[in-house]
């Protein structure tokens, strides 16, 4: 019933636009299957004025500077990824690499970078240095647990001192005073792995009193330490203790001995 009534409130704007006089528009992208996210695919048009869509509707009763035929190929807002390892492309000395086609192909036009830990946590040079040499994609950053531990308390099996803790606080602190969409962590990973739960909740807050997301791998997908199920409920305690929303990376079961949990 709401697909009928979708349908019909489609066709009776699409009649009347016809009657009126074409609007001028700076580019139509024509006959694409549109997937708008809230509705069936369906095959149309998308009449874009300066930055903005003025029409999406099965045909646009327009005049366009600038016709892209979409014929055959699927027109969607661009996707967001929000987990990658495109940070060196990114700062790539060659603009080709930059423009990072193979994220762009696949319709990814946001990316979060940073991820695992590994994000550089000066947001100056990270997120500053797009202003100069250009990127092809949007980006948001994480400031990363492990280079943060690796240049505070270097790759040590070791607990960091009071005023380590104090200096990667700052750390993270600064990073989010600076732009970064919070903390990231890769605790399956040295020297992250070598942390306990309440370091990295100490951290983590430091992000969330800034408005910032904990993002991690978590310390175990499998049954490589302290098992899959109690890794997840790492993850979540340190939201919660952080007071900060919480998002796993790539979540899974892996390998046979966590199959079904
Ligand atoms: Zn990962």
């Amino acid at each position: 019933m709401i697909k009928v009534a979708l349908l019909l409130g489609t066709v009776a704007l699409t009649l009347g636009a016809a009657t009126a006089p074409p609007q001028k528009v700076d580019l139509l992208i024509r006959g694409g299957t549109i997937y708008t996210g809230t509705m069936a695919p369906f095959v149309g048009d998308i009449a874009i004025r300066g930055d903005k869509i003025v029409s999406v509707s099965r045909h646009a009763n327009v005049t366009a500077a600038r016709t892209i035929e979409a014929k055959g190929m699927i027109v969607a807002p661009g996707f967001i990824d929000p987990h990658t390892h495109m940070g060196e492309d990114l700062a790539s000395k060659d603009p080709a690499e930059r423009l990072v086609p193979a994220f762009l192909m696949q319709g990814v036009t946001t990316a979060f970078i940073g991820n695992d830990g590994g994000g550089d946590p000066d947001m100056v040079k990270v997120l500053g240095r797009a202003k100069d040499s250009s990127v092809g994609i949007n980006y948001a950053a994480y400031a990363g647990f492990g280079a943060i531990r690796a240049k505070v308390v270097g790759r040590d099996n070791r607990a960091p001192t009071p005023a380590e803790m104090t200096q990667m606080k700052g750390l993270v602190a600064d990073a989010m005073c600076h732009g970064a969409l919070g903390f990231s962590t890769g605790l399956f990973y040295a020297p992250q792995s070598f942390a306990t739960t309440g370091e990295v909740i100490e951290l983590a807050r430091e992000a969330g009193k800034r408005g910032g997301t904990y993002d991690s791998h978590i310390r175990d997908e499998s049954s490589y330490n302290i098992g899959l199920a109690a890794a997840i409920d790492e993850a979540i305690r340190i939201g919660r203790e952080g007071r900060l929303p919480t998002h796993i990376s790539h979540i899974k079961a892996l390998g046979v001995d966590v199959q079904g949990q």
